[in-house]
């Protein structure tokens, strides 16, 4: 008990505090140390001390015995009184906050609840999350009743007043604690806190005004979406109790590969083979798009690896802004199985060529690199 801190100091307040001023106080740092709301490590500590504090201070004797022998004053008077745990037969924490602050802190009010949120996993083709498209999904969820609207109650019958609040919704309970003597109010414990009680509970939902139903919905996907990309679909989710507006449905979109395009942001990948003579001599191709093919005319002379750009022939971006592009990379292939006359021809060319450019410094002895390309480094 030596090293229990002052009351007078743990409130704040001088050792001549009215009751009024005590209470003030108390009610000010039981607020910002209240653990529901205040998640810093040594609040709870905090909080029990000031409670503590305060049940001493706004108590008259137990005041006067503090004034006079201190701690150990009030312990004695209290026949061993522990401190905090006492409260705990008031049901916990939210109660006593409950008690003082009218339910502000542990939420004892029923007020409407907004629907819970759903999501569902759609699995779309490459092509769709490029174009757009619509697609039909279907989703169960809560809904209000069909037959008694949601109001829970059987067509032609209505709630009744409930008794036990007079339909206030709210009751005052008067509690006997070591605060001396509370009003609490708390949400009335047989209707809810709505103030009405069903007499006659629809027969579809059995009073719940809710019913689950399954839903055919069409969602809208925008060309450009990518793999990942989650859609909103405001209202669509689970009813919320009556009056609170219905919760959202996400859709998460997975968005398959496709059997030859890659994707990059907005531009599309495409590998295009072409042979050694078609490389050297040049030659205009068919390449796919995502709306059917496009001629591309190969240049001259172009080395393996170069990059070609159709313009506009990409993904558009989400925004509708303009596409991008489709980026062709040219690989050239080595033959590898040749015909004789392809091989008599590619001997005559190859004495023809000689090697290329650079060739002579680039040599290496044979087999110092197997499979080697015998590049410079
Ligand atoms: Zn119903
Ligand atoms: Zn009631």
């Amino acid at each position: 008990m030596a090293n229990k801190r002052d009351y007078y100091e743990v409130l704040g307040v001088p050792r001549d505090a009215t009751e009024e001023s005590v209470r003030k106080a108390f009610r000010r740092l039981a607020l910002e140390y209240h653990p529901d709301r205040n998640t810093d490590a040594g609040a709870e500590d905090r909080f029990k001390e000031i409670n503590e504090a305060y049940q001493v201070l706004s108590n008259p004797d137990r005041r006067a015995a503090y004034d006079r022998h201190g701690h150990a004053g009030v312990a004695v008077a209290n026949g061993g009184w522990q401190g905090f745990e006492g409260i705990d037969t008031l049901g916990g924490l939210g109660d006593i906050f409950d008690a003082f602050f009218g339910g502000m802190g542990a939420g004892t009010q029923a007020r409407p609840r907004r629907g819970r949120d759903l999501q569902l996993g759609l699995t779309i083709s490459f092509e769709e999350a490029a174009l757009g498209t619509q697609r039909r999904v279907e989703v169960t969820r809560t809904e209000p009743c069909g037959r008694c609207r949601g109001s829970r109650s059987e067509p032609g019958t209505s709630p009744e007043r409930c008794r036990t609040c007079q339909g206030n919704g709210q009751v005052r309970r008067s509690q006997r604690s070591l605060f001396g003597q509370f009003v609490q109010v708390v949400s009335c414990p047989a209707c809810r806190g709505e103030g009405q009680t069903v007499t006659h509970p629809c027969a579809q939902c059995r009073g719940r005004g809710l019913e689950p139903r399954t839903r055919q919905l069409e969602v809208n996907i925008p060309a450009g979406v990518e793999d990942g990309t989650r859609i909103r679909l405001t209202g669509e989710g689970e009813a919320g109790v009556p009056g609170a507006r219905p919760g959202d449905l996400y859709i998460d979109l997975r968005v398959q590969e496709h059997a030859f395009f890659r994707r990059q942001d907005n531009d599309l990948l495409y590998e295009l083979a072409v042979n050694f003579a078609q490389a050297a001599l040049g030659d205009t191709v068919k390449v796919p798009t995502l709306q059917g093919e496009e001629a591309l005319r190969i240049p001259a002379g172009i080395q393996s690896g170069t990059v070609l750009r159709i313009r506009g022939k990409g993904v558009p971006h989400l925004d509708g802004g303009r596409r991008g592009d489709l980026l062709v990379t040219v690989t050239v292939v080595t033959p590898k199985d040749l015909d004789p006359e392809a091989r008599r021809l590619l001997e005559a060319l190859a004495k023809k060529l000689g090697a290329p450019d650079g060739a002579e410094e680039r040599r290496r002895p044979p087999g110092w690199f197997r499979g080697g390309k015998g590049r410079s480094s």
